[in-house]
């Protein structure tokens, strides 16, 4: 393959960052119609990545003031006059006033900035609507993604993409030549159909939130009415004790590192999973099933869920000592000690096992916060497939393998004392202990060297059944090759 051809990319969403073929075009004309505030924090971009700006208003005498000096103010024929390229940053209800410039725009780009207050809020797109009422320009969807505050403040991580598409693949070269000038990272969505989808996305809330959240939010309810009937009702129904006072701390401080734990564990149980159908139908090349691909998917958010929940649960800590409830039952056990004329009351098994058990658990929450450091855009772009990968499986799999550590010193030996059980219901931590040991022992069992191997071969394209050409590293890190049936 030669050298261009690896640049293009290679899927029809792929950035044309990077792209050889794409030229500067800083101190081109560009014009805009609109005076608003995308008009002017965009007037104010395209100035400084050195673009010449023709501003085309209705009133150019009171908005010239509002502009950069360097950007000409004039009206809207006048404008459209100087320039081939036009960004339409005019609501999409206006655009029919600017019909009477039909003429004067023919045969020009135009790049529809616009989006709606609605998702799907109308039968066509914006840009197709523009595109309808001006046949003779080329219409071009873009920089509706980008906000006029971050044009005007510059294109910052995170926010840097401006997805572009249109039918006419000059013209949405050209658009996307700007904006790599202006500094953002044009993305190719295809053709003049994606406006829709285009035009949906400022609108869409959190839309890769949504399924972390409610998952979170029901292992969080079922934990906290776990943790309630055990702390609270219990001993109400039992004893007649009140233990209300409970509710907003101890159950909510319980619940939470149950609820993080498992999170943690559920990044890890879809690649188990993947694993588990690699090694089952002896191919990568079968295709999960849908909710094992969403799940993959989401791996990202339900682990910053995870921290979330672990850094809550580590403030909870520090404010036990702070109640009141605190520190009326120590003065109580230090009065009935006295009572009883009890001098020694250190435990050394106690003393240890808290130790520990805190230790522990300030290292999982300290490869927790590394963890979701390095998920941020800005810093896992710094990072190499490599070193990614490390931090997020190696680091994240001895996370969960601390985390398990930091659970079972908690619960030490109260699984075998029959105490514990509350209305027969075990302890909360060993139910949370389910998951994240199944995905341990598969981990460890996936290891195995001849397990291992089958999968790396799988992964590398082997397939049961098929006879291949293989190519494999060698103990002494030579390579290998020969034909090999799969049932070898
Ligand atoms: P705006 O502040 O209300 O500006 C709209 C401009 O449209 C006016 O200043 C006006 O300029 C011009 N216009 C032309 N014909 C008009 C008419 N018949 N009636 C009223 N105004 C007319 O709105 P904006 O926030 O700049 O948004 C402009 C476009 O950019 C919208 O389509 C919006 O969806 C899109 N957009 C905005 C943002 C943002 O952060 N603001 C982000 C992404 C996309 P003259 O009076 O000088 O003609």
């Amino acid at each position: 393959m030669s050298r261009g051809d690896m640049a293009k990319p290679l899927l029809g969403h792929g950035s044309t960052e990077g792209d050889p073929g794409v030229t500067p075009t800083s101190g081109r004309t560009i014009g805009v119609l609109g005076s608003g505030d995308f008009a002017r924090s965009l007037a104010i971009r395209l100035v400084c990545s050195g673009f010449k700006v023709v501003v085309g208003s209705r009133n150019p005498k009171r908005k010239a003031s509002l502009f950069p000096a360097a950007a000409e103010v004039t009206f809207q024929a006048e404008a459209v006059k100087k320039t081939d390229v036009i960004f339409v940053a005019v609501f999409r209800e206006h655009y029919s006033t600017l019909c009477d410039l039909a003429d004067v725009l023919a045969g020009k780009i135009l790049v529809d900035v616009s989006n709606n207050t609605e998702i799907n809020h109308h039968k066509e797109s914006n840009a197709e609507y523009l595109a309808s009422l001006f046949p003779a320009c080329t219409v071009v969807k873009g920089f509706n993604v980008v906000s006029a505050w971050t044009l005007q403040s510059g294109a910052r991580d995170g926010n840097k993409q401006v997805l572009i598409c249109s039918n006419n693949q000059e013209a949405k070269r050209t658009v996307a030549e700007i904006a790599q000038v202006m500094g953002f990272t044009p993305v190719d969505m295809g053709c003049m159909s994606s406006a829709c989808e285009i035009e949906n996305i400022p609108l869409r809330l959190l839309p890769a939130w949504k399924i972390p959240i409610f998952l979170a939010l029901g292992l969080f309810l079922c934990f906290f009415t776990y943790n309630l009937i055990r702390q609270v009702i219990h001993p109400f129904i039992r004893e007649q004790k009140n233990k209300l006072y409970k509710i907003p701390i101890e159950v909510v401080n319980t619940t939470l590192p149950c609820v993080s734990y498992v999170m943690l564990s559920l990044v890890y149980l879809p690649g188990v999973l993947a694993a588990c159908s690699q090694l089952y139908y002896g191919t990568k090349y079968r295709r999960f099933p849908d909710w094992l691909d969403q799940w993959l998917q989401h791996r990202k958010q339900i682990g910053l869920l995870s921290f979330f929940c672990a850094a809550l649960h580590a403030v909870y800590s520090l404010c036990l000592p702070m109640r009141r409830s605190h520190r009326y039952l120590l003065i109580e056990t230090a009065v009935k000690q006295a009572v009883e004329k009890k001098m020694n009351i250190w435990v050394e098994e106690e003393v240890w096992r808290m130790e520990i058990y805190i230790s522990v658990g300030i290292i999982a929450l300290g490869l927790l916060s590394l963890l979701a450091i390095t998920s941020l855009p800005s810093i896992a772009n710094s990072l190499n497939w490599r070193e990614f990968s490390f931090i997020q499986s190696s680091l994240g799999f001895i996370a969960l393998v601390v985390s398990t550590l930091h659970t079972l010193t908690y619960g030490w030996s109260r699984a075998f004392d029959e105490n514990q059980y509350k209305f027969y219901l075990p302890p909360t931590y060993t139910l949370t202990l389910l998951v994240p040991c199944t995905v341990i022992i598969a981990k460890v069992i996936f290891s195995l060297p001849c397990i291992r191997h089958r999968l790396l071969r799988i992964r590398r394209g082997w397939e049961k059944g098929r006879y291949v050409k293989f190519v494999l590293p060698s103990a002494t890190g030579e390579y290998s090759s020969g034909e090999t049936s799969s049932n070898v």
